[in-house]
């Protein structure tokens, strides 16, 4: 039986009081759910209020970023510790929003991972290519650059814990996502080069989500490919009715 994981990134939406209200409506509609994961990430101001929340529920909770050192004068940054503190069980890492307007690299990715590591933090690693990437044919080159950066020096111990997502970066946010066919095809690669650098058994049992543009209605095709194991999803993540559908529907195909 595979793991379907559903995480919701809230971006920089919802301040405490409306995250408290998303929260409820979720922890509501989500009551039955038994076998697919859950998480929301809220900003982190809002962290505390939906913690309240979701404390006697499946619900997990994460955080969007963090910070690559330990704890030191870096103003306005949050490190791992501080996020476990937080009640947060899994970091988004890498997200392509912070590869491109924070200047995140492959390698400042590899340090976060660790420091999330070192905190039993759950990393969600983002990849992906952009537009141009794409059409230039060089998604394979760019993936594979970004899965290697981000594991380097990760035994496998520790790359167990980590849930990979791939997010095109030309489908975040657009309304256009990925066809089934065209995620599925770089997820069978992205476990590839996990079997070359940990071993089949190692790459058949980890989590691959796929993020851009999922929603109620591209969920089931999505969900249903043999290489996809969840999704990351952004702007459908800020409705409760559209967030529980689609964990309803991982939930089925579980
Ligand atoms: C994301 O933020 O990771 C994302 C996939 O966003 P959206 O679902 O809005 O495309």
């Amino acid at each position: 039986m595979r793991r379907k994981v559903i995480i919701g990134n809230w971006k920089m939406f919802k301040g405490p009081q409306a995250a408290r209200q998303l929260a409820k409506s979720l922890k509501l509609k989500l009551t039955d759910i038994r076998k697919a994961e859950v998480a929301v990430c809220p900003p982190f101001v809002s962290i505390e209020a939906v913690r309240e929340i979701i404390k006697d529920t499946r619900i997990g909770l994460g955080a969007q970023n963090m910070y690559l050192q330990k704890s030191g004068a870096f103003t306005g940054e949050v490190s791992a510790e501080m996020v476990a503190e937080s009640g947060c069980a899994y970091v988004i890492i890498g997200h392509s929003e912070r590869r491109q307007y924070f200047q995140e690299s492959d390698d400042s990715v590899n340090q976060k991972i660790g420091f999330a590591l070192n905190e039993k933090l759950k990393p969600v690693v983002c990849l992906g290519e952009t537009l141009s990437e794409r059409e230039s044919n060089r998604t394979e080159d760019v993936v594979k650059r970004q899965y290697i950066g981000a594991m380097k020096n990760i035994v496998s111990a520790d790359a167990e814990k980590i849930i990979i997502a791939y997010e095109p970066v030309w489908a975040i946010g657009t309304g256009k996502n990925a066809t089934p066919e065209q995620a599925n095809e770089v997820h069978r690669f992205i476990r590839d080069l996990a079997a070359n650098l940990y071993g089949k058994k190692f790459s058949e049992k980890m989590i691959i989500q796929y993020g851009g543009s999922v929603k109620p209605e591209n969920a089931n095709d999505l969900l249903s490919c043999k290489h996809i194991d969840g999704a990351l999803v952004g702007g459908a993540s800020l409705d409760a009715d559209q967030f529980a559908s689609i964990v309803r529907t991982a939930e089925k195909l579980i």
